[in-house]
């Protein structure tokens, strides 16, 4: 008998038919004799129409009031789940994040788990039945409610795994697996049967959503071994695992993009110690996370100093930089939040020369501009024009030979 934890996707319990589907599988799979938790999140689009709705009353929405009326949407799902499975005749037992104490720090709307309390979820199997908990919500010591951040259920699922050091943590969605680019961009993708956690965090963190980025990290730390597949069929899918020697032999395992940063630039900073730090301890402040920073070479003194934000924090990033700027004797500030990160991830770029030339050849045969690059050991990443996002993907999915079947050479 294995303890598993599984987790469904918006799209998996998008209506009513879908969550009987689910709760089909979820009785079938106890029926084999297993244990089984699960973590469901919101039904399809209700997430967003919740914050739509935040929006139409409020031009800034206070974050304590956002974390109350997102958190809802979970809840809906694990009392309609409860009651589908219920109606096959079995034990299920519903629980919010405040319920199964997901305790979490304050930092609303991505907030970070602390600990799990999983005494009532344990008296739940004990009894037979299924445990089902809501994903994406925890709450403070102070019981306030928050939530985990966008795509937050595969984080609450990752956690529960890890608390009750379940055998597996089963990520099932819309797709079969992880593909080396998104498969809804690049029909000719293929699935991976296995992928590192490194890789896998760099291509979460870097916009494929397939997983949460927070999630990846926390079960590599944990060590909890994931299963992303499919709701809809049973096929096996893509493992994520500790990496191997055979894992380097491949220079690049996976393209991701994502439209979903903007670029502020600082025009003519006066070029002295302690601007930067000024700066940028002003938007950690605001707990908004900076990822690509560039800064010109200065000739005359000043500096221009461009960066990257995600688009939701664009506005507020963009206000404390003009106060900043003002502040410092910067003249401008200058915005673009129509720009998309492209990006090849692989552990075998340790070990293999000429990937980012390459990369760089490939975009520049098709006419694109790169704005800004960014490295690390293991990917190279390129902010370019947003509307040729999808074109720059396939493009280089097809110069590292992903597809199926594609014999891959790779200069030494
Ligand atoms: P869920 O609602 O189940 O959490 P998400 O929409 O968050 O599902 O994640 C699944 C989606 O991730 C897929 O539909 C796919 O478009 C997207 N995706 C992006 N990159 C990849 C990738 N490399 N492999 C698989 N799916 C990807
Ligand atoms: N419902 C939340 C979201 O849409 C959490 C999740 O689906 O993982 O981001
Ligand atoms: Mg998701």
């Amino acid at each position: 008998m294995s303890l598993i934890v599984q987790k469904y996707g918006g799209t998996s319990v998008g209506d009513i038919e879908r969550i009987k589907r689910v709760a089909m599988r979820v009785v079938t799979a106890k029926s084999e004799g297993h244990e089984l938790v699960v973590v469901v999140s919101a039904m399809a689009g209700e997430t967003d129409r919740l914050l739509s709705l935040a929006g139409q009353v409020s031009t800034a929405p206070d974050e304590r009031e956002l974390d109350v009326i997102l958190a809802t949407g979970e809840q809906i799902s694990i009392g309609l789940l409860s009651l589908a499975i219920q109606q096959y005749g079995h034990k299920a037992r519903s629980f919010t994040g405040g319920q199964v104490r997901i305790q979490t720090d304050t930092a609303h709307t991505k907030a970070k788990i602390l600990s799990i309390e999983v005494d009532r979820v344990r008296l739940a199997l004990r009894e037979g039945a299924i445990a089902i908990v809501a994903g994406f919500q925890g709450v403070t010591s102070e019981e306030e409610v928050t939530t985990l951040g966008r795509g937050g259920s595969d984080l609450t699922a990752v956690a529960m795994a890890a608390a009750l050091k379940a055998d597996v943590c089963e990520i099932l969605t819309d797709v079969d697996g992880v593909y080396t680019a998104d498969p809804n961009v690049v029909p000719e993708a293929r699935k991976l049967a296995r992928v590192s956690y490194d890789e896998m965090l760099e291509m979460a963190s870097l916009g494929a959503k397939v997983l949460q980025s927070r999630a990846v990290e926390y079960a590599k730390n944990y060590s909890v071994p994931v299963h992303v597949r499919s709701s809809f069929n049973a096929s096996q899918g893509t493992l994520v695992v500790r990496e191997d020697a055979e894992m380097e032999k491949v220079a690049v395992s996976g393209i991701a993009y994502s439209k979903n940063e903007a670029k502020i630039t600082v025009l003519r900073v006066a070029d002295r110690p302690g601007i930067a730090a000024k700066l940028f301890g002003r938007v950690a402040e605001a707990n908004i996370v900076v990822d690509m920073i560039v800064q010109n070479i200065s000739q005359d003194g000043t500096t221009d100093i461009s960066f990257t934000v995600p688009k939701p924090d664009y506005p507020k990033a963009v206000q404390i930089v003009s106060g900043v700027a003002k502040e410092i004797g910067a003249p401008q500030v200058v915005g673009d939040d129509k720009i998309a990160k492209v990006s090849i991830v692989g552990v075998g770029m340790r070990t293999h020369s000429g990937v980012a030339a390459k990369m760089f050849e490939a975009l520049a045969r098709e006419k694109i501009n790169i704005m800004m690059i960014s490295t690390s050991e293991i990917k190279v990443s390129c902010v370019i024009d947003a509307k040729y996002a999808e074109l720059a993907v396939r493009v280089l999915h097809d110069v590292f030979g992903l597809a199926e079947g594609t014999v891959v050479e790779e200069p030494l």
